[in-house]
């Protein structure tokens, strides 16, 4: 027959199993927060580049209006012709401010990333430690844990309840879902001990020796 402390190593599992799941979750989070810095890096960069692009453009328009304005031409066409450089220059100042902020904005972000994911990297390899130093417990619990009880255990894991996997008895009732079990079904549990599950939400019921103190 089962003992108590059988039902204290099927929990002590399956936080240490839950707590493994988190902490991959943060894990995951963490890269997650670098990816979107690193993308708005690019993004910046790509519109700098695009801008960088647009000046060297109008340093050509400008050049070609220059050339232009050598020949011979009607004192219009000549004012035209100056009043489009002027307006070209004025765009092409405007854009060079633009790019200027940019290469600062590009110079800090680039140094507070880098630190930012350093900061990170250390954060995720502590969080790797934990992982494992859970897992070699989870592996030394395993073979101490009745294996039709781990078979019944991974199923309802599975299933990702929320609250988790187990629930208990009050009186007659599940205390999760509130389902109605037989006298014998309560015997069973907290009685003989046996691992079985509710009828009514199929969480695993604990017997009450497993749940107080
Ligand atoms: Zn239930």
């Amino acid at each position: 027959m089962a003992e108590v402390d059988d039902f204290f190593l099927l929990r002590e599992f399956d936080s240490l199993n839950r707590e493994n799941e988190s902490t991959q979750q943060k894990i995951r989070d963490e890269e997650e927060r670098i990816k979107r810095r690193a993308n708005e890096l690019a993004q910046r960069k790509e519109q700098l580049s695009a801008r960088e692009q647009s000046y060297k453009e109008m340093t050509h328009q400008i050049a070609e209006l220059d050339r232009r304005l050598l020949q011979h031409l009607s004192p219009e066409m000549k004012a035209q012709l100056e009043e489009q450089g002027l307006e070209l220059m004025t765009q092409q100042d405007q854009i060079d401010e633009l790019i200027k902020e940019d290469k600062t904005f590009i110079v800090g972000y680039q140094k507070t990333l880098l630190e930012l994911t350093s900061e990170i990297e250390s954060e995720i390899q502590i969080l790797k430690n934990k992982i494992l130093t859970h897992q070699k417990r989870l592996d030394s619990l395993l073979p101490t844990i009745n294996p039709e009880w781990m078979e019944k255990y991974q199923k309802i894991r599975a299933k990702k309840l929320s609250h988790g996997s187990f629930s208990t008895l009050e009186g007659l009732h599940c205390k999760f879902c509130r389902h109605t079990v037989s006298k014998e079904f309560q015997s069973d549990v907290d009685v003989k001990l046996q691992l079985k599950s509710c009828p009514g939400c199929s969480r695993l019921i604990l017997p009450y020796k497993a749940v107080a103190g």
